[in-house]
């Protein structure tokens, strides 16, 4: 049998991507031995109750397909949970959907939501899964530039990108990397533009409960006129901090939401039952449950900003995530990505370069660095990171 020649070509926008730069710095972690300061997850273990119902599930629970939608039990757990945590009222029956994590959801909005040749506004810095799903549905990518150390868009940029051709804005709010928060009249000027330009919003609210000094979360399906054209998506992995179980949930008015479904039961149909009724669960925490999750990772997010100020780094604010973003820029570097190099293989810390999550023109002053680690982790960081040569 002649091998196979795959001289036609393969599907050219994914064919063409890079491995991500979470897999690759974590990869190079592992391989030099380096405290994994990049890829965001928390070197805990997780609430050990939420982690006992989907172990009791797995084993006495049923295991074959839930239904395509979510178990109902779920549903109503993330309608009751939005109900109290953001006043949302949502009808579980048809305005909720489980997901097998939330990139899933974000990928399924844009398939089914976008037609070839649609426009798309797009924020910089953007989550490196984003540009590509846009692309491969055939969506024509409108950035908005956001600079640190604010990380704010305008009237003027907002202007800039959206036209009657914009069919949807893809937003994270929180921003990762920025650890930003979306300001009440930035997010009421977003939601102008959507009604003006009869856009629909696909909300990218990962980082919702991962918010500091009071911060709060405000979604913008909440802003009047928004209702019916936001879809919001979140994620129990960020939640309850246990970011490999990939269970998202996506929330949308009924007419979306039945469109939103057709994308789901073909990329995924479905996602562990047991995970979900855990995750069910866990929904119904107290709020002292979230608010120490919170004070936890603010008090890691101050013990990691203290000590690389007393190092003498030029730390940029943090108001949500587990990132905080350092400015390289004073240490007379000007390229992230060469810096993030010898940052893993010599110094032995992995961070992530902020330049990956620009499309073109990058920033490339800026290094994120993930604080929700125990302290040991974050002292060993520490440790090395005085030794850098500056
Ligand atoms: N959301 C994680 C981060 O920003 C990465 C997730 C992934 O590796 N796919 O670090």
């Amino acid at each position: 049998m002649s091998p196979a020649s795959n001289a036609k070509p393969f599907n050219p926008v994914l064919s063409g991507l890079p491995t991500t730069i979470f897999e690759t710095m974590s990869r190079l972690a592992r391989e030099h031995r380096a405290v994994n300061l990049g890829q965001g997850f928390p070197d805990d273990p997780g609430a050990e109750d939420i982690r006992a119902k989907a172990a009791e599930a797995l084993i006495h629970g049923w295991n074959q397909y839930p239904p395509m939608m979510g178990l109902p039990e779920t549903r109503v757990a993330v309608a009751a949970h939005y109900h109290h945590h953001q006043k949302l009222d949502l009808d579980p029956d048809n305005e909720v959907m489980i997901t097998s994590g939330a990139t899933e959801a974000i990928a399924g909005a844009l398939f089914a939501l976008i037609a070839p040749g649609d426009e798309v506004v797009l924020f910089e810095p953007l989550y490196d899964a984003y540009l590509p799903l846009v692309l491969r549905a055939g969506g024509v990518p409108k950035f908005v530039k956001l600079a640190p150390p604010e990380w704010r868009f305008n009237e003027a940029s907002l202007a800039a990108a959206f036209s009657d051709r914009t069919k949807l804005v893809l937003f994270n709010n929180p921003l990762n990397p920025a650890g930003t928060v979306c300001p009440p009249e930035d997010l009421a000027l977003l939601a102008r533009f959507c009604i003006r330009h009869d856009v629909i919003a696909v909300c990218d609210e990962v980082w919702e409960h991962v918010t500091f000094d009071n911060a709060g979360h405000m979604p913008l399906m909440a802003l009047e006129g928004m209702r019916e054209r936001t879809v919001k998506i979140g994620s129990a992995g960020k939640i309850f901090s246990l970011t490999g179980w990939k269970v998202g949930f996506v929330m949308a008015a009924p007419a979306l939401m039945k469109v939103l479904a057709k994308a789901h039961q073909f990329l995924t149909f479905t996602t562990p039952p047991n995970l979900q009724v855990a995750v069910g669960f866990g929904l119904g925490k107290p709020d002292a449950f979230f608010e120490a999750m919170r004070r936890d990772f603010q008090q890691a997010r101050d013990y990691l900003a203290n000590g690389l100020s007393g190092l003498g780094f030029s730390v940029l604010n943090s108001r949500g995530t587990y990132f905080l973003n350092i400015d390289i820029a004073p240490l007379g570097e000007d390229d992230d990505v060469a810096f993030c190099q010898r940052l893993v293989t010599q110094t032995g810390v992995a961070a992530i370069p902020v330049s990956a999550f620009y499309a073109g023109d990058p920033v490339r002053h800026i290094v994120r660095l993930c604080f929700a680690k125990r302290r040991e982790t974050l002292d060993m960081a520490l440790e090395r990171l005085a030794k850098l040569k500056r």
